[in-house]
């Protein structure tokens, strides 16, 4: 059955039918020349979406998940602490993954809706230093865009490792991993990349990798990226069986990317994200985070008085787009809408359409011409995808 309501909800988000054909390519022995010629391509074009010429980049069977449980136990020990910012959700996971392996966690948590101020983190760092620092980039619960350049600011030469959760921004919001000194940028494909789910993505800088190796052990077995180490660095050997199939679509994901060019894709995120934005002003509804941290990728917007959230986003589902519900504190009060990976103005058209009709079938006064007008007023040409 084919389903052809769009999924826009903040990951995973539509594929494209280049890659939807990648996938469905023969599956081929994971040393088949072709296959290895493709993962090459791949690690090559994931390390330039994160624009390093030096980081080591694993690409392993599993999710976003995994990547920040192979940042934190190939980087610190049991024993050590590290300092998590965390502006939701997808922060606080951090902090539940360093305490099944014994680390210790500082929490500088905030609001949600806002995220963690730098000069908390300054007052901090006067004070006390860590084996890691983790920062979730944007965290989806919240659709808060941290601060990153001033956060990596503070942390220049100092000895904490810097952990990138890029999940909901890598291949949507640039990720300069070297200038900004990341030492390890971790991710998964079914964001703002335009993939299928099932893959863990990690950069590791030369000082993060260096970090694992003067490690004797790590308390795992498969994420140990010392013994992915020799594949990533040389494709052509086993560790584990790849998800072949997964990595075609994601080197062709990622051939899109660049074919696309990287300054390009980040302004169309943008311009998405405002053209939303616009018309759901238009709408009568406003959006939940903060206004100084809104993420390019994804709009968390308040429901407005009297709509009720499991009956509305069944009817915008009814209408052609399916939107994610509210976590946490704001579950049943706001609802999210992923603006990512290779969609444009025809999917963001789609999605309106979908929330304007929800909204009058509920009650709400919703204009939606006004609505496509103010998004039209914003969409560029490049757009028409
Ligand atoms: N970090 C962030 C910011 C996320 O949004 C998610 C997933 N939504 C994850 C980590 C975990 O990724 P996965 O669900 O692929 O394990």
């Amino acid at each position: 059955m084919i389903d052809e309501t769009l999924t826009m909800i903040p990951g995973p988000t539509p594929v494209h039918p280049r890659i939807l054909a990648a996938l469905g390519r023969p599956t081929v022995s994971h040393m088949a020349p072709g296959f290895i010629e493709t993962l090459k391509a791949a690690l090559r074009d994931f390390r330039a979406l994160c624009r390093s010429g030096s980081g080591q980049p694993f690409i392993v069977a599993g999710g976003g998940t995994l990547a920040m449980e192979m940042a934190l136990v190939n980087t610190v020990r049991a024993g050590e602490r590290v300092l998590v910012l965390s502006q939701g959700y997808f922060g606080d996971r951090f902090t539940e993954c360093a305490a099944s392996f014994g680390i210790e966690c500082d929490v500088l948590r905030s609001e949600w809706g806002r995220a963690v101020p730098p000069e908390e983190l300054a007052g901090r760092l006067a004070t006390q230093s860590y084996a890691a620092v983790t920062i979730t980039h944007v965290d989806t619960s919240t659709g808060t865009a941290a601060p990153v350049e001033a956060y990596v600011r503070l942390l220049k030469g100092r000895p904490e490792i810097v952990i990138l959760d890029g999940v909901c921004a890598t291949g949507g919001i640039d990720e300069p991993s070297e200038a900004w000194g990341i030492d390890v940028l971790l991710t998964a494909p079914q964001k703002a990349i335009g993939a299928p789910p099932g893959l863990a993505l990690c950069l590791f800088s030369e000082r993060a990798l260096a970090r694992r190796k003067a490690l004797p052990s790590v308390p795992a077995f498969y994420a140990d990226i010392m013994r992915w180490l020799p594949i990533m660095a040389d494709p052509g050997r086993y560790y584990s069986t790849p998800c072949v199939n997964e990595i075609v679509a994601l080197g062709e994901a990622l051939r899109m990317v660049h074919e696309e060019g990287l300054d390009a894709r980040f302004a169309r995120h943008r311009r998405l994200a405002a053209a939303f934005r616009a018309a759901l002003a238009a709408l009568g509804i406003t959006l939940f985070t903060h206004r100084d941290c809104q993420a390019a990728t994804l709009s968390v917007a308040m429901l407005p008085a009297g709509v009720e959230d499991g009956p509305f986003r069944a009817r915008a589902a009814a209408r052609g787009a399916v939107l994610a519900g509210g976590l946490g504190p704001i579950a049943g009060k706001a609802f999210r809408v992923g603006h990512m990976g290779n969609i444009g103005a025809g999917e963001v058209v789609a999605t309106l359409d979908a929330i304007g009709g929800a909204l009058a079938d509920a009650g709400h006064r919703a204009d939606v011409g006004a609505a496509l007008a103010a998004a039209a007023s914003v969409l560029g040409e490049g757009d028409a995808r």
